[in-house]
C-alpha cells in the first residue's frame, strides 16, 4: 500500500533547498530577559515578553493563587461553563484600561482576529487588508468569504484610491491592520485609515498585538499614539506579548461584544483558557498601569540599539520601538547571522520567507525591560563581529 503521507517527503526537501527549513529548540529558564538552551543561559532577544512580565514573581503568583482557588482548566466554552470569575475581572480590568464599554476574550490573539472578522463580514462585503499584515488577519478574511482587497503597506493613498473605485460595490467594508507591524516595527497610518473608514462608512479593525503595553502615552497600542483610540472600532488585542500570559481579546461598544459573543466561533467552540491564564493578565495590567518606567526604559534601548546599527554597518532601521529589524536579503543571509550570534550568547531569530516578503529575510531583536544597558552592550559586540 502506499504511503498516502509520502508526498511530503517531496515537499519538505523541496522546502528545505530553499533554505527554509525550521524547526523546534526547547528552551528552559525563568530570568526575564534570558532563557536556557542546553544548560546555557543566553540573552533572549526573541521574545515579545515587552515589559518582562511574563515570569514576574507577581504574575506567576496570581496564576498559581488563581489555580488554586479555580482549578487549572476552565472545562467548557465560555458560553457553556468556562467562563470564570478571573475572566470576568480581567474583562473589565481591560474595558477599563482601552476605555470602552465592553471586552470579550479569546483563547489567543489568533483566534480573536480570525472570530471577529468572520462575524463582522462574508460574501457581499469587502475587507482591505495592508500587504504586511500579519497572518491571522489575512486568514480571517479568506476564511470570512468576503472579497478581499490588498493594499501596498502603509498605503493611504491607494487604500483610498481602491475605496474610491468599490464605492456602492459591497454590502459591509471592513479595513482591517496591524497596528504596530510584527516583522518591521512601524506603525500604520491610523489616523488616514480613521478618515478613510468615516469618509466610506467602512468598519475599522486594528490589531494591537505588539503596541498594546509598549506604544502610546499610556501603553494603550498604536492607536492612542496616533490620536485615534476613540474611532477603532474593533480593536484586538493579545495577552501573550506585553501581558505576558496567553489569550486574545476585542475591545469595542457593548453592541459589538454582544454579537461577538453570539457569533465569533473561535470562542464559541472553543473551550476558555485556564482561569489562572487570566488571573496572570490581569495582573500585568495592573503593574503595566502602575509601573510605566518599564515601558521608558523599553523605548531608552530601542532608541540606543537603533542609533548604534548603522556604525556596525547594518542597515538603519526606521524609528520604533523595541521591534529592530535589521533586514539581510536572503534567508542564508539572515540564517549565518543568527547562528553566530547565538555563538556569542545572544538568540535573535533570522526571520525568512514565507513570514516576510521574498529578498528581505532578517534579524528580528526585540527588546524587553529585563533588558539592561549591559546586556545590549552585549548584543551590540556581538553584532559587531559580525
Ligand atoms: C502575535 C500576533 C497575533 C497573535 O496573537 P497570539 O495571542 O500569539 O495568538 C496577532 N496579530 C499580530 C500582529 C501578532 O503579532
Amino acid at each position: 500500500m502506499p504511503d498516502p503521507l509520502a508526498w511530503i517527503d517531496e515537499a519538505a526537501d523541496a522546502w528545505a533547498r530553499r533554505g527554509l527549513g525550521r524547526g523546534l529548540v526547547a528552551l528552559g529558564g525563568a530570568t526575564p530577559g534570558r532563557v536556557s538552551r542546553d544548560g546555557r543561559v543566553l540573552l533572549n532577544f526573541a521574545s515579545n515578553d515587552y515589559l518582562g512580565l511574563a515570569s514576574d514573581p507577581r504574575v506567576v503568583e496570581a496564576a498559581c493563587s488563581a489555580a488554586r482557588k479555580h482549578g487549572w482548566g476552565s472545562g467548557a466554552s465560555p458560553l457553556v461553563s468556562g467562563w470564570r470569575e478571573p475572566h470576568e475581572e480581567l474583562a473589565a480590568a481591560l474595558a477599563d484600561f482601552e476605555r470602552v464599554e465592553s471586552v470579550a476574550l479569546f483563547p489567543t490573539g489568533f483566534a480573536a482576529n480570525l472570530g471577529a472578522i468572520v462575524a463582522l463580514v462574508g460574501p457581499g462585503d469587502a475587507v482591505y487588508l495592508d500587504r504586511l499584515n500579519h497572518a491571522c488577519l489575512i486568514d480571517g478574511a479568506r476564511l470570512s468569504g468576503a472579497r478581499l482587497r490588498v493594499y501596498p503597506h502603509n498605503d493611504s493613498n491607494r487604500l483610498e484610491a481602491i475605496l474610491t473605485r468599490d464605492r456602492g460595490r459591497f454590502r459591509r467594508s471592513l479595513i482591517a491592520t496591524d497596528g504596530v507591524f510584527s516583522m518591521d516595527g512601524d506603525v500604520a497610518p491610523l489616523a488616514d485609515l480613521a478618515d478613510l473608514a468615516s469618509r466610506f462608512g467602512a468598519m475599522l479593525l486594528v490589531d494591537e498585538a505588539h503596541g498594546t503595553g509598549v506604544h502610546g502615552p499610556d501603553g494603550r497600542g498604536a492607536a492612542e499614539a496616533c490620536g485615534v483610540a476613540g474611532r477603532v472600532d474593533v480593536k484586538v488585542g493579545t495577552l501573550s506579548k506585553a501581558l505576558g500570559s496567553v489569550g486574545g481579546f476585542v475591545a469595542g461598544s457593548r453592541r459589538l461584544i454582544g454579537w461577538l459573543v453570539n457569533h465569533a466561533r473561535p470562542m464559541i467552540y472553543s473551550t476558555a483558557p485556564p482561569p489562572s491564564a487570566a488571573a496572570a493578565a490581569s495582573m500585568s495590567l495592573a503593574i503595566l498601569r502602575a509601573e510605566p518606567w518599564r515601558r521608558a526604559r523599553l523605548w531608552e534601548l530601542a532608541g540606543t540599539l537603533r542609533d548604534a546599527l548603522p556604525g556596525l554597518g547594518l542597515p538603519a532601521p526606521g524609528p520604533g520601538g523595541p521591534i529592530v529589524p535589521v533586514v539581510l536579503g536572503g534567508p542564508d543571509a539572515a540564517v549565518g547571522r543568527s547562528a553566530r550570534l547565538l555563538d556569542r550568547g545572544c538568540l535573535v531569530p533570522a526571520i525568512r520567507p514565507p513570514t516576510v516578503p521574498e529578498g528581505t529575510a532578517r534579524l528580528r531583536i526585540s527588546l524587553t525591560a529585563a533588558h539592561d544597558r549591559a546586556d545590549l552592550d552585549r548584543l551590540i559586540a556581538a553584532l559587531g563581529e559580525g
